[in-house]
């Protein structure tokens, strides 16, 4: 017979990266994320959407380097 055969479901709070926490179910604990509801391009404005892309491809490109070390 198979028994708990579900990962178990936990109250996990979600932080973005923008300080944003979020409260959700989900099997696992702890979530970072880098974009959320509130900071996200399509939730905020086109305008932003350019302004942030470039800051976002700069940190990547940065971090990308920091990485490989
Ligand atoms: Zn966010």
């Amino acid at each position: 017979m198979k028994a708990d055969i579900h990962p178990e479901y936990y109250d996990t709070t979600v932080k973005c990266a923008c300080g944003n926490v979020i409260e959700v179910g989900s099997t696992r604990k702890d979530i970072r994320v880098e974009i959320c509801s509130k900071c996200h391009p399509f939730f905020t404005g086109k305008q932003k959407l350019v302004d942030t892309a470039g800051r976002i491809e700069r940190f990547r490109k940065k971090y990308a380097k920091f990485q490989k070390k």
